[in-house]
C-alpha cells in the first residue's frame, strides 16, 4: 500500500508539473497574444423566432495563433483569469464590442451585443468606469450593451455583487444570467439581483425533444422567468423540433447552430437583418 501510495504521489506530482508547465506556457503566449493583437471577436446572432430577425449578437472570444490555428476560449480563459490577464483582455473585448455596436448603428442596424464577463472582471472595482468611458468614446448606445454573468459570480459576496450590478445598471446597460440552471441559485434568490435576462443553458436544450425531463425544466424556467418579468433566451438551439418546442412555450429568443455558428464580423453581413428562412 505504501509503495502504491508513493507511486500515486509521483503520478500526481508529474501531472501537476505538466499542468503547471502548460499553464506557464499559455501565460507567456497570452502576453504575446495581447502584444501581437491575436485576439478576435466572433459574433453569434440572437434571433427572434417570431419574425426570424436578428435582434443582436453574442461576442465570443477567439485566439488566432500566427500559424492560423484557433484556440478555443475554454482552453485559455481559465489561465487568463488566474493570472489576472483577463482584465486587460476583457477591457479590449469591451472596446471591440462597443466599436462593433457603433459600426452597426451607422449601418442603421439596431442590434444588441452581449459580452461575457469573467469572475475577475466582475469583481473589478473599475469595471463600470471602464464601460462608461468606452461608451462615451465609441458612441455606442448603452441600451444596446448586455453583460452576461454566471450564477456563481453572484454567490460569493452578494452585497458586492449587487453593488456592482447596480453600478452597471446605472449606465443603462442590460444584465443577463448566463448558463442559467447549472448553478445553485433559485429564482427567488435571483430576485434580489437587478438582472433583466436569463439564458437557459444548452445542456437543458440539447436533448429536446428526446428528454421529457429537460422539456419540463425548460418550460418551468420560461414560465417562472415570465412571472418575474425577465427576458428569456435559449442557447445551443440546433434543431427545428427545439424551435417548435420553445415557440410553443413562449420563449422567442434563441441562439444556436440551427441559425448560425459564431462568425467573424465580415461574414455576418449576408445574415444580419435578412429574415432567415427556416
Ligand atoms: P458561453 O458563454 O455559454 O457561450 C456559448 C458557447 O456555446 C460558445 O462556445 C458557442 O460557440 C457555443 N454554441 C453556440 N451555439 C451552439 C450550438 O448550437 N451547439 C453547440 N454545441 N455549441 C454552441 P465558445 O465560443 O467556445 O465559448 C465557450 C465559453 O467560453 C463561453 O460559454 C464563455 O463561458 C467563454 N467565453 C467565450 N468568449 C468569452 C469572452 O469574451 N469573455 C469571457 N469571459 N468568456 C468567454
Ligand atoms: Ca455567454
Ligand atoms: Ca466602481
Ligand atoms: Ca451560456
Amino acid at each position: 500500500a505504501k509503495a502504491r501510495g508513493r507511486n500515486t504521489y509521483h503520478f500526481f506530482s508529474q501531472d501537476l508539473n505538466d499542468a503547471a508547465k502548460e499553464k506557464l506556457q499559455i501565460e507567456n503566449h497570452l502576453r504575446e497574444a495581447i502584444r501581437e493583437h491575436q485576439f478576435v471577436l466572433y459574433y453569434q446572432p440572437k434571433i427572434d423566432i417570431r419574425t426570424n430577425v436578428v435582434i443582436g449578437y453574442e461576442a465570443l472570444l477567439r485566439w488566432v495563433r500566427p500559424d492560423g490555428s484557433m484556440i478555443p476560449p475554454l482552453r485559455f480563459i481559465p489561465v487568463a483569469e488566474s493570472t489576472g490577464l483577463i482584465v486587460e483582455i476583457g477591457e479590449w473585448i469591451i472596446w471591440e464590442a462597443c466599436r462593433f455596436i457603433s459600426r452597426q448603428q451607422s449601418r442603421g442596424h439596431d442590434v444588441t451585443i452581449s459580452i461575457n464577463l469573467s469572475a475577475r472582471q466582475f469583481t473589478d472595482q473599475n469595471l463600470a468606469e471602464v464601460v462608461e468611458r468606452v461608451l462615451q468614446r465609441t458612441g455606442a448606445r448603452a441600451d444596446k450593451l448586455i453583460f452576461e454573468i454566471t450564477e456563481s459570480m453572484l454567490m460569493g459576496d452578494t452585497d458586492a455583487a449587487i453593488a456592482q450590478l447596480n453600478e452597471l445598471k446605472g449606465l443603462g446597460v442590460t444584465l443577463s444570467i448566463d448558463d442559467f440552471g447549472t448553478g445553485y441559485s433559485s429564482l427567488s434568490y435571483l430576485k434580489r439581483f437587478p438582472v433583466d435576462e436569463l439564458k437557459i443553458d444548452r445542456s437543458f436544450v440539447k436533448d429536446i425533444p428526446a428528454d421529457t425531463n429537460d422539456m419540463d425544466i425548460v418550460a418551468a424556467i420560461i414560465a417562472m422567468a415570465q412571472k418575474m418579468n425577465l427576458r428569456v433566451v435559449a442557447e445551443g438551439v440546433e434543431t427545428i423540433e427545439q424551435i417548435e418546442f420553445l415557440k410553443n412555450n413562449a420563449c422567442y429568443l434563441v441562439q444556436g447552430y440551427y441559425f448560425s455558428m459564431p462568425r467573424a464580423e465580415q461574414d455576418l453581413y449576408n445574415l444580419s437583418y435578412q429574415p432567415l428562412l427556416i
